[in-house]
């Protein structure tokens, strides 16, 4: 439980946020309130995103309420391409965090950072709770911003001997590599057949449109976390292999409208009630994977209730710290 102890309005700069918000702070943040949501004591609102109609902006709020965590708030923000000329990144977003009991406004924390950490925990959570526990070949399919911070995470979590990795723009893999070298796990760019064949694990965070991964090139035991398709019309995965996997989501509604997992199901290949929320292996309501063979497959689309979670973490150890700015209300 996180609930801030503030007398007037925190703000938290992404600064304060990288400096205060590891990536252990992460995964326990998103793991409890992935399990919370299962329980019923978490809920996310329904999701706005909308195209501005300038600066070919999409803008939106993804917000929620936690009533295990006590954390209320939005997370404002969208996707500006012109951005990087300007020496900004693309995504932007802040998240606002109010008090449950009250509705004042408690903190402004910047969403920038933390929308990447979480999102790490995101599929870091999966393989912890889904992966085999023998797996020795991390595969990554993505090379852009985010995909540094899942290599990162998931690095963590098992004994991994390798990293292999594709991208449609392969002249952005070396900055992965170096991650990896850095982690002290050799790297290889290969062809996605052989990335199939090998991996025991497989991160797709990708701004896919048509699938990169087919059924037949996985092999049995394999586990897949999908984390770039978090929009209608995104794809990642061959809808085959979705169906032939057992899925798991943070959330199911996401999951089938804006998730890897809605393309199965509009092609009448996968049912909404054969895919689990993650949150109930966290809470040990559903037993994860039950044989080595299975291939599992957590959909990872982004809720809101990760970025309250995060940032809830965040004003309470900047508060701790003497890093929050604080101004009154
Ligand atoms: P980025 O722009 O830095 O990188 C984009 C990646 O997608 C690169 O690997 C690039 O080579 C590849 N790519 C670009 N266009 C492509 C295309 N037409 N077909 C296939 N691949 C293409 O973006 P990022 O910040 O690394 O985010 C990657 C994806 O993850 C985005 O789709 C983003 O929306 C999504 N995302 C999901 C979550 C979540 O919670 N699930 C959170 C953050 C980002």
């Amino acid at each position: 439980m996180d609930k801030i102890k503030a007398d007037g309005l925190l703000i938290i700069s992404e600064e304060i946020c990288e400096k205060v918000i590891g990536r252990s702070d992460a995964f326990k943040a998103v793991e409890n309130v992935f399990g919370a949501m299962a329980r019923g004591d978490a809920y996310n609102f329904p999701v706005i995103r909308e195209a501005i109609g300038y600066a070919d902006a999409l803008y939106g709020f993804k917000s929620g309420f936690d009533k295990s965590g006590m954390t209320l708030g939005v997370k404002s923000g969208g996707y500006w391409p012109g951005n990087m000329e300007k020496g900004l990144t693309n995504h932007q977003s802040t998240i606002f965090l109010f008090d449950p009991d009250t509705g004042q406004l408690q903190a402004l924390v910047g969403g920038n950072y933390l929308t990447a950490v979480r999102t790490a925990a995101s599929s870091s959570v999966s393989i912890a709770h889904l992966a085999r526990k023998d797996a020795k070949v991390l595969g990554m399919i993505g090379a852009g911003h985010q995909s540094t911070f899942q290599l990162r995470a998931a690095a963590e979590q098992r004994d991994f001997e390798k990293v292999i990795a594709w991208n449609p723009h392969p002249e952005m893999l070396p900055k992965l590599g170096a991650v990896a070298k850095e982690l002290g796990l050799p790297f290889e760019a290969v062809e996605r057949e052989q990335l199939g064949a090998e991996a025991d694990v497989i991160i797709t965070i990708t701004s896919a449109f048509e699938p990169l991964l087919m059924r037949d090139w996985i092999k049995p035991g394999t586990h897949i976390a999908c984390m770039g398709t978090d929009t209608k019309g995104k794809q990642e995965i061959d809808a085959a292999l979705v169906a032939n996997a057992t899925v798991f989501t943070d959330e199911i509604a996401q999951s089938i409208s804006i998730g890897e997992a809605q393309h199965a199901i509009s092609d009448g290949l996968l049912s909404e009630d054969a895919i689990t929320p993650i949150g109930a292996v966290i809470n040990g309501t559903h037993k994860g994977r039950i044989s080595p063979d299975e291939i599992t497959l957590f959909d990872g689309t982004g809720v809101g209730l990760q970025d309250l979670a995060v940032a809830s973490v965040a004003a309470r150890l900047a508060t701790e710290q003497g890093l929050a700015a604080r101004v009154a209300l």
